[in-house]
């Protein structure tokens, strides 16, 4: 098993918190991205989705997404570790600070191109919470209480290897 964490990063104009609607462990929300199959290399046409909420069983465990590959038949599974992720902060934006938002353990698959999609959210720097639909990549809008204009773009998404450290009885993937 691998785990493979996914970081996120965005351009935040007078926006903090930048989370999926229901907190990082949002049951919902729908991860899109591609396998490459971790025996032959294949990547999956289509893109997967695994959110939380929805799990498989597979022998005695249970599991967030079971797939074939297509073309070598061997079958890969992932499990989503969460309590790992934060909101992206307006600081940490400006920064350009890669944030932890979840973490895949993946059996015999790679993920790749995650897609952001819909069903996020962020408040602006006076508490107006705006619903963001990150599947455009950019969102603008405007904040009556503090009269100034709202908005992101250029979202970045990274896969990457992270590894399981125990420390004062927490675990954490670094
Ligand atoms: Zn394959």
């Amino acid at each position: 098993m691998v785990f493979y964490g996914l970081y996120y990063w965005a351009e935040l104009d007078n926006l903090t918190d930048l989370r999926p609607r229901g907190g990082c462990d949002d049951p919902t929300y729908p991860y899109y991205f591609k396998l490459r199959c971790g025996n032959c290399g294949e990547v999956s046409a289509k893109a997967t989705c695994v959110s939380l909420g929805e799990v498989v069983e597979l022998g005695r465990s249970t599991v967030n997404l079971v797939q074939k590959c297509k073309l070598c038949g061997r079958e890969a599974s992932i499990v989503m570790i969460p309590g790992q992720g934060t909101p992206l902060t307006i600081e940490q934006s400006q920064h350009g600070d890669r944030i932890l938002l979840m973490v895949f353990d993946c059996r015999g698959c790679e993920p790749i191109d995650f897609a952001f999609g819909d069903g996020w959210r962020a408040e602006s720097l006076d508490g107006t919470t705006f619903d963001i639909d990150c599947s455009e990549g950019e969102f603008a809008d405007y904040d009556e209480k503090g009269e100034y204009p709202v908005g992101l773009g250029k979202l970045r998404p990274e896969f990457r290897v992270v590894k399981k450290q125990e420390r004062h009885g927490k675990t954490k993937y670094v």
